[in-house]
């Protein structure tokens, strides 16, 4: 119910602007389907997985003759569903992680402003009360303030951070990091890195060398490179996501503050754009509103 609440302004919208745009029709047209165009435009689905969505009904209307309106909702929810499918197994609903891999090393990217510190704090604490110890590296050397805020989620959460002065080597954090987590026998490491898009050139080689140095001391790490991205940016968003999977390979995604948007399609659109799973969303300020992406019910939530 935590998601229903923090999904509130999307599913509203959502909700109510589908009822309006089937009011009065018994089967779906080509009005219908206008509507519905922009329905998931507005809502940020963008334009490319919106047609995608539209050609799918479009063929099942074409298939069956006659479509019913109430049959909207059910079809949508299908290839909503479908289209997440390809990148989410959709069932995932608890915070583990391999056990295989000791230290687990999870690298997060995004922009400053994103929640990415507060989703790294969030992170943290939901490891830690699944029994996982946890180790925080503080990358992101550029501002002071990045690396205060992380030593703020650390104490909240109480548990190590590795950080060094501002404008150190980002990369010589997450060496430090990860053979203070060796040495502790930690079961995951989440680094902080780079907070500014600067050129992609730069962004790709400051990434590059944090990942080469990291596996001095992990061989394989990182084993998840994590973009967060703001949920409630619609196409800066997505840029954002271009940028990010230009400089460097990102293994899964971080959508945050969904709850103050009434465009939670964003999710959508960027996951079926990039290929890339949402493994966690953001829904809220507290330490408690980071959810494990489950695209049913996040489908589900849409509707009901
Ligand atoms: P960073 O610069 O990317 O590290 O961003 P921060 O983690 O400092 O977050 C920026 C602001 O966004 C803070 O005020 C956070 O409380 C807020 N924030 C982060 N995630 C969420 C979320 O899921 N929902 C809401 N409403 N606010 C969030």
């Amino acid at each position: 119910e935590t998601l229903d609440k923090g999904l509130e302004k999307t599913k509203t919208t959502f909700f109510s602007k589908l009822t309006k745009a089937v009011a009065g029709k018994s089967n779906v047209d080509d009005e219908v389907l206008d509507n519905l165009e922009e329905i998931l435009v507005s809502s940020d689905v963008g334009v490319d997985t919106t047609l995608k969505i539209i050609k799918r009904i479009e063929e099942r209307v074409a298939v069956d003759k006659y479509l019913g309106t109430d049959e909207l909702n059910k079809i949508l929810r299908e290839e909503i569903a479908g289209l997440l499918a390809e990148n989410n197994t959709g069932n995932e609903t608890d915070f583990v992680i391999p056990e295989s891999k000791k230290p687990y090393v999870i690298m997060v990217v995004g922009v400053n402003g994103v929640g990415k510190t507060t989703t790294i704090g969030k992170l943290a604490n939901q490891f830690k009360k699944a029994g996982y110890s946890v180790v925080l590296g503080a990358a992101d050397t550029f501002r002071a303030a990045a690396i205060d805020q992380l030593q703020i989620w650390a104490d909240r959460v109480d548990i190590p951070i590795v950080r060094q002065q501002m404008g150190s080597d980002p990369a010589s954090v997450a060496f430090d990091t990860l053979q203070s987590a060796v040495s502790q026998n930690a079961d995951v490491v989440i680094i902080d890195t780079a907070g500014r898009l600067h050129n992609k050139v730069n962004l790709m080689n400051e990434l590059t060398k944090v990942k080469r140095v990291m596996q001095k001391v992990v061989d394989d790490a990182p084993h998840d490179v994590m973009l967060v991205l703001d949920g409630s940016t619609g196409q800066n968003a997505f840029e954002q996501a271009k940028q990010f999977t230009a400089a460097t390979e990102v293994t899964s995604l971080a959508v945050t503050k969904l709850d103050g948007t009434a465009k939670g399609g964003v999710v959508i659109g960027i996951s079926d754009q990039f290929k890339i799973p949402v493994k966690y969303i953001g829904v809220g300020e507290g330490i408690e509103d980071l959810q494990v992406f489950n695209k049913f019910e996040f489908v589900d939530s849409f509707f009901k």
